[in-house]
């Protein structure tokens, strides 16, 4: 049995990609830094590598991270600049015994020695963005852009090997320096072959409050179903940080065991993800949240995928 699922529709033509060496039989390190490339190399998707938008200095500075469950080994890079696919340093770190985890000048340089693809990821599409949000808001709350996000996936090969990757420009104009969850282990991601994995996206400083990627896992391993164990760690968050902060941010997990059964949860309208699964081809699904945590999804119609794309490539007002 194989498997992937991912957060948001923009992970779809990867998980494709990823979903086809699965099939193959290639190894599930392999398929999910391929499928992670995809999204970060399409300029579009405005929240991850290329065209990713910049921090509040107008720099793009990306987070990523990969995790093999068969070995808990895990690599993360954070607020790096100018390196085409963070995932791949990210997951080449992941082969060394120690400085796993590195952040901008030193990641930069690691990159660099070992030959990765420099590139200027600011597009002059997320300079518009940039100038259009500065004019818009002076002063704001600093919160996901909404729809596009972190892309986090979970994937299961023919051999039972779970892996966990992710790649983010984090939350858009938040200051230079600032690291979100996603190349967080525990939890942006994690992943354990005895078990299986999972992944975030959503507002980093409360993700991270609840390990929530890490708790999925735990839960799974207790015995829950990844649907059952998503959706508990989200309501349990959610209510947490409601109680004791008034309010929480938008948290949003995809989940896959050992077995290729998956599940998603969110507390938020609007979160999509895409999945493929040995026998059903991959395909993107609405998530709807509901009053007791419980999440039912369906199928992306025809018309919201157009839509998607169409608003995806529109034009830049300024
Ligand atoms: N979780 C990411 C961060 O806080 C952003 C996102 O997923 O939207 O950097």
């Amino acid at each position: 049995m194989w498997g992937m699922i991912a957060t948001w529709r923009m992970a779809l033509e990867g998980v494709t990609k990823g979903a086809g060496m699965l099939e193959q039989g290639k190894n599930a390190g392999d398929a999910v830094e391929a499928a992670i490339r995809e999204v970060e190399d399409f300029p579009y998707y405005k929240s991850v590598g290329y065209g990713g938008l910049p921090n509040e200095e107008m720099e793009v500075e990306l987070d990523a991270a990969y995790m093999d469950g068969d070995t808990l080994s895990i690599g993360a890079v954070a607020a790096i600049k100018d390196y085409a696919n963070p995932v791949s340093i990210a997951r080449r770190l992941s082969s060394e015994s120690v400085n796993n985890v590195l952040v901008g000048e030193g990641a930069e340089k690691f990159a660099h020695k070992e030959g990765f693809e420099r590139k200027n990821m600011l597009t002059d599409r997320a300079k518009a963005f940039y100038r259009k949000r500065k004019k818009e808001v002076a002063q704001q709350e600093l919160k996901p852009y909404s729809g596009h996000d972190t892309v986090g996936m979970v994937c299961l090969d023919n051999d039972g090997k779970v892996t966990a990757a992710t790649s983010t420009s984090g939350l858009f104009m938040k200051k230079k320096g600032r690291v979100g969850d996603s190349p967080i282990a525990g939890s942006g991601f994690y992943a354990d072959s005895k078990v299986g994995g999972a992944s975030a996206t959503g507002l980093g400083e409360d993700l991270m409050k609840g390990c929530i990627s890490y708790e999925i896992v735990r839960l799974m391993k207790e015995g829950l179903h990844p649907q059952e164990a998503c959706e508990r760690a989200v309501r349990f968050l959610d209510a947490e940080l409601k109680e004791r902060r008034g309010k929480a941010g938008d948290l949003s997990l995809i989940a896959m065991n050992k077995e290729g059964q998956w599940g998603v949860a969110t507390n938020i309208e609007g979160f999509s993800f895409a999945v493929a699964v040995e026998g059903k081809k991959p395909a993107v699904y609405l998530v709807k949240p509901g009053e007791d945590g419980h999440c039912t999804f369906e199928e992306a119609s025809k018309e919201w995928m157009d839509d998607y794309m169409k608003t995806r490539m529109a034009p830049v007002e300024e």
